[in-house]
């Protein structure tokens, strides 16, 4: 059973010194190539579960999905509704890059049924922009925020990464700053982390003197969390910042465990079959077109999750959000009290100033939020 639906679009202007992420350099004249692809994908899988309910998201990610043009766009909403049914007010958001973006094509997409932008800032600083080998400056960032405006969009999220090569502290909290005057109803904010297999694993190698150190990287975090929250946003979950009503319904369907099918290569997928079915398209661009190309559902790697497993995934997944776990929901799902089974570390965690617990929710303290790890660790 899913709900939600994201699309996978592979193509980037150019692959950015840190990203791990499944994408490349585009070819244009793949483009309209991917497009009928990822129809002809949703079409497979909709025969193959043909028991999803109406849905409530579907989003446009990356990669760059701002590659695709208005129509193209639009052909993806309407065969992803003529298959799986849109629910009354679906959340339909899609990624983009600033520089990749004009007035009439943010009007196209704002046309086609997109509700939700995401624009990919990363910092306001062209200095730091020009490291992470982002094609884009801070003053085109500005101006896509503005152009989505005008083209209808009420809703614009900025993504913004901290921990990057030589930032200090006050350049960070200038990009928090230039990010705010611009009003977005949505943050993500993440720290760099040096993948392997990228450009910065080589450039950067591990203890790098040019990296902020964990606990330069840790205030960094911190800064955001103070200066966002005192500006209204709500810290609703590790990474995310929203306004009152802003918050990203298609990941928090991730966290809460909903399921989602994702289309494109390398895209991941989940059902609530049993105690959750998990698995991952191909990722290499040619094989999961030749799976398609063949009337083949490009999957592997696919994981039926034991009871144990699920119950980890809940509690990882439940804590990142600020509403926390409900344990009576908890414990009609598996049988069993949260707070029982986890007394002691609960107990640990909660002297630690980590998390807090009450008789409905156990749920991450603002310290916790900040050092996550410390506490998934103890539920594992
Ligand atoms: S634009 Fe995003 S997805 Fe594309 S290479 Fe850069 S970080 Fe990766």
């Amino acid at each position: 059973m899913f709900s939600r639906l994201y699309l996978h679009i592979p193509w980037c202007l150019s692959k950015c010194g840190y990203c791990a992420f499944s994408s490349r350099p585009v070819e244009h004249e793949k483009l309209e190539q991917t497009c009928e692809l990822l129809q002809q994908e949703m079409q497979l899988a909709a025969a193959a579960f043909p028991d999803n309910q109406p849905l409530r998201s579907l989003y446009f990610g990356g990669g760059t999905p701002s590659l695709l043009n208005p129509a193209q766009i639009d052909r993806l909403i309407a065969t992803s509704r003529t298959l799986f049914g849109h629910a009354n007010g679906i959340e339909i958001s899609l990624e983009a890059n600033p520089g990749t973006v004009s007035l009439p094509s943010l009007t196209g997409y704002h046309q086609a049924g997109v509700t939700r932008l995401s624009l990919g800032a990363q910092s306001f600083n062209d200095r730091m922009l020009q490291t992470l080998g982002r094609r884009h400056t801070a003053d085109e960032t500005r101006s896509a925020f503005q152009l989505a405006q005008q083209a209808g969009f009420s809703s614009i999220g900025l993504d913004l990464i901290c921990g990057l090569p030589q930032q200090t502290e006050t350049d960070w909290q200038s990009d928090l700053e230039e990010a705010l005057a611009l009003l977005p109803d949505h943050f993500s904010v993440y720290g760099l982390s040096i993948e392997e297999g990228t450009t910065f694993s080589t450039r950067y190698p591990d203890g790098s003197a040019e990296l902020p150190d964990d606990d330069q990287s840790a205030t960094m975090l911190e800064t955001a969390d103070t200066v966002l929250t005192a500006a209204g946003y709500e810290h609703y979950e590790i990474a995310n910042f929203a306004r009152p009503g802003c918050r990203s319904q298609h990941n928090c369907g991730y966290w809460q465990r909903d399921g989602y099918l994702g289309i494109g290569p390398g895209a991941h997928s989940f059902l609530q079959q049993g105690n959750g079915l998990r698995w991952g398209n191909q990722s290499a661009y040619e094989s999961w077109a030749d799976a398609i190309l063949h009337n083949r559902l490009a999957a592997e790697d696919q994981q039926q999750l034991s009871r144990e497993e699920a119950l980890s995934e809940t509690i990882f997944l439940g804590l990142r959000m600020a509403d926390g776990i409900n344990l009576d929901r908890f414990a009609e799902q598996f049988g069993e009290r949260m707070e029982q089974r986890f007394a002691t570390e609960i107990a640990q965690l909660q002297q630690a100033g980590l998390l807090t617990c009450t008789a409905e929710k156990i749920a991450l303290t603002r310290q916790g939020m900040l050092l996550s790890n410390q506490v998934f660790v103890r539920f594992i």
